[in-house]
């Protein structure tokens, strides 16, 4: 199998790994990638959500299998168009990749498809703001409508800052504030048949103790000690196979990678949102600890045969990731900085480059990370903390206690 991966981030170094690593691949090119994923792929020069550039590409690699990494081409229809030249595709249709592309259309199908979220408005203006903020209180969750990377949401007790970032954003859904901990459960799906991957935390909080403002994710770890027992059952049933079939009733199936974002409330499992793609870095240890060749599974979901896909295989232990961030990340990300010490198995690359004469220097907010798979949990966060140890960045910073409640038992679901 000839394969084309889509993207240029740890998501996609992580997917290039497991591509890499599934014997059926044959040859792996990837699109625009990283100095990271170099070492396993062949590089090309496109623009992601160029969708005939990527369909051309495609074509000239004589790629069997495109897999999409991000969210902007997907919702930038890049999936239709390669599927417009008969090539298969993991990742959604445009249309359906609104289920992360637009709140309202997500919190829609979730009604359509009675899935359990937080009761939620659109509002458009600031009278309609100021009543939805009315209704449910202190703590106030305000989300961009659009694509914002992960970063529209603002979470505050701060009734100023609220109406600040709703005047910001222009159209926002305002919600429920949904408390317990939360989970990242990613589904490979076929539209029908669905197939889930071991559950997962990220860290949003650029600081510790999850202080300080949102980030694309500072750090993640999998499984989760703490998880009710019959979660991912219950979220498969409830909300999973609920959403699939509605969007299937609506004539645009999703297939693809559906990231289920969820929190453990005490009234049980509310979706937070949903994502059309694999999440930033959950996929880094979700797929560490994946044993079934990752190219097969995807290209099962993209060619309708997931159904007949035999069941997943897991490797025993845990996973950590820890991000390394720039200074100045995330408000002002400073790039261009020289980093050693990252040329290593366990080091995935996000944000980098590399100069003519090999120099490796920052080239975005997340940087990397270090990951590490262990037989415990507390094995794997000293693996991935030494991994981290051994990088130097000008400036940089990461978060001290990624699965540290867990390694100590400190999470609890309340109620
Ligand atoms: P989102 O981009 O929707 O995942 O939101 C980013 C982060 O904001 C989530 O990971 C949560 O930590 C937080 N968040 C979003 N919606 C809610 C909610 N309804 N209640 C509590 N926290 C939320």
């Amino acid at each position: 199998m000839r394969v084309l991966l889509v993207g240029g981030g740890g998501r996609e170094h992580a997917l290039a790994l497991g591509l890499a690593g599934d014997p059926a691949v044959e040859a792996l090119f990837a699109a625009p990638g990283n100095p990271g994923i170099a070492a396993v792929a062949q590089l090309r020069e496109v623009t992601p959500t160029d969708p005939a550039a990527v369909a051309a590409l495609a074509v000239e690699v004589a790629a069997d299998l495109v897999v999409i990494g991000p969210e902007a081409p997907l919702v930038a229809g890049v999936a239709d168009a390669v599927r417009a030249k008969g090539i298969a595709v993991f990742g959604p249709s445009a249309e359906a990749a609104r289920l992360e592309g637009s709140k309202t259309f997500a919190k829609d199908v979730m009604t359509a498809a009675a899935v359990p979220t937080a009761r939620a408005y659109t509002c458009e203006d600031a009278a309609a703001v100021a009543r939805a903020l009315d209704e449910f209180g202190a703590p106030y969750v305000v989300k961009d409508d659009g694509l914002a990377a992960g970063k529209g949401v603002v979470v505050t007790d701060d009734r100023a800052a609220a109406e600040r970032h709703a005047a910001e954003c222009g159209r926002v859904v305002i919600e429920e504030y949904l408390s317990g901990p939360e989970v990242s459960l990613f589904v490979v799906t076929d539209g029908e048949a669905a197939v889930p991957l071991l559950p997962a935390q990220d860290f949003k909080r650029v600081g510790d103790g999850d202080t300080g403002p949102n980030t694309g994710g500072m750090g993640a770890y999998a499984p989760l000690p703490w998880a009710p027992p019959n979660l991912v059952e219950d979220v498969m049933r409830d909300v999973v196979h609920p959403t699939l079939a509605e969007l299937r009733r609506r004539g645009t199936p999703f297939a693809g990678l559906l990231y289920v974002g969820l929190a453990i409330t005490p009234s049980g499992p509310r979706v937070i949102e949903f994502n059309a793609r694999f999440g930033d870095p959950e996929t880094q240890v979700v797929l560490a600890l994946l044993e079934t060749p990752l190219g097969g599974l995807l290209h099962a979901a993209a060619t309708g045969t997931l159904g007949a896909h035999p069941p997943l295989r897991w490797r025993d232990g845990a996973a950590v990731t820890v991000v390394v961030a720039a200074d100045g990340y995330p408000a002002g990300p400073r790039t261009g900085d020289v980093i050693t010490g990252a040329d290593r198995a366990g080091v995935i690359h996000a944000g980098t480059r590399r100069d003519a004469d090999g120099t490796l220097r920052s080239a975005g907010g997340r940087v990397l990370c270090g990951t590490a798979t262990g037989p415990d949990l507390a094995a794997a966060r000293d693996a991935a903390y030494e991994l981290v140890r051994d990088v130097e960045l000008a400036g940089s910073h990461h978060r001290t206690d990624i699965a540290a409640a867990a390694v100590d038992g400190r999470i609890t679901i309340p109620g």
